[in-house]
């Protein structure tokens, strides 16, 4: 039997991600959506102006728009609502005993609740019965990073382990989808770059840290790791493409360097989770790659593509990593995080 599922801010980006990513899922079946005042009432294909290539999955159009204080029969509960919006919502259903894995910023600094990337910090799942024992409610909240934050943390991750990251210097170049839908006009979009994303930076600069720190005594202890990051919108419409310089506590050479990379595998690998991509990070060596067009479907979307892996003169090596924004760093990212809890037994129907 598979277990069900409601999609809250299914119309948007990133809910009409979870419908694509959820069609003919092994474990999960689609069973609410849930919108906002503007939707509840109407059908999906009525209230959603669906963006992506692929079409509407067919199962989907008819089902009515629930309101967002709806009761849900559904064990596991998928949220991309807006943050603000996100966080009383989402604390209302882990009470009702909901496992929820949210996208939204709202709680993912809460020091209960774990900010999860599967192949990076499985373990911080344990924090869900430290959230249980303070907060008193049987569900819980598990979040994932920032879609900014997601392709760097997965590279830390091995990179840190190996040679310990001290201070990484980041630019971004976010796709337009980021932003949501319809996002930003086209008039500011096309022939521009916007140098700033409101709330990004400060993010990009702490999640990581969490996400690499380790558990104790039911806290997780933060990586201690300087991060400057500057945030920018082009006009890319899939595909966070992103240039990082990286200073290590012991300077490795630069064939172990891309060898740490590329040989990574981690827990989602080796229990096969469906939506798990057999290599997290894919290594190019040409020396025009990542590009968002190219590269952020590997992996089905799924895995981080990095190049040009090279000496810094400021720090030890710069590169360039890429990560699809609206798949790893949003919809897919909490899939996986759903599918590890449901493989622990975390989620039961
Ligand atoms: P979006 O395109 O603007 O969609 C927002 C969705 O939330 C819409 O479906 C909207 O429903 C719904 N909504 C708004 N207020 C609501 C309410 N009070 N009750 C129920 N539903 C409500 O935004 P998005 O890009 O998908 O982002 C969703 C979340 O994911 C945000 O927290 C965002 O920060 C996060 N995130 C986004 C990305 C990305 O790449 N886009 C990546 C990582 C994380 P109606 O259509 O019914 O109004």
């Amino acid at each position: 039997m598979k277990i069900r599922v409601s999609v809250l801010g299914a119309t948007g980006t990133v809910g009409q991600r979870f419908i694509q990513l959820l069609e003919g899922h092994p474990w999960f079946e689609l069973a609410a959506l849930v919108g906002s005042e503007r939707s509840a009432g109407r059908t999906y294909a009525e209230a959603t102006r669906w963006v992506l290539d692929a079409p509407m999955p067919s199962e989907v159009e008819g089902m009515t728009i629930l309101p967002d204080d709806a009761d849900l029969d559904t064990p596991l509960v998928f949220s991309a609502l807006p943050s603000k919006t996100a966080g009383i919502i989402e604390q209302r259903l882990a009470r009702a005993g909901h496992i929820v894995c949210s996208n939204a910023s709202d709680h993912r600094m809460e020091p209960d609740v774990p900010l999860l990337i599967p192949e990076v910090n499985p373990e911080h799942l344990a924090l869900i019965d430290v959230q249980r024992a303070r907060r008193g409610w049987p569900g819980a909240i598990v979040t994932n990073p920032n879609c900014t934050a997601t392709g760097p943390t997965m590279l830390l991750r091995p990179l840190h382990d190996h040679f310990g990251v001290t201070k990484i210097l980041l630019m971004s170049m976010q796709a337009l989808s980021g932003a949501g839908y319809p996002g930003i006009p086209s008039y500011d979009a096309i022939d521009n770059v916007i140098p700033y994303i409101g709330g990004e930076e400060p993010k990009v600069e702490t999640e990581p840290q969490k996400m690499l720190g380790v558990v104790r005594d039911g806290v997780i202890v933060p990586i201690e790791c300087t991060i400057s990051a500057h945030c920018n919108r082009v006009p890319v419409l899939e595909g966070h493409l992103e240039c990082l310089s990286i200073g290590f506590a012991r300077r490795p050479e630069l064939e172990e360097m891309v060898e740490t990379l590329r040989s990574f595998r981690s827990l989602p690998q080796e229990l096969n989770l469906p939506s798990a991509p057999a290599q997290p990070i894919i290594v190019r060596d040409e020396p025009d790659r990542p590009q968002p067009r190219r590269d952020r479907d590997a992996g089905r979307g799924m895995s981080t593509t990095v190049g040009r892996v090279r000496p810094c003169s400021l720090l030890d090596y710069k590169l360039v990593c890429l990560s699809h924004n609206t798949i790893r760093g949003a919809a897919g990212g909490s899939l996986l995080n759903a599918e590890l809890m449901y493989a622990q037994g975390l989620v039961k129907a």
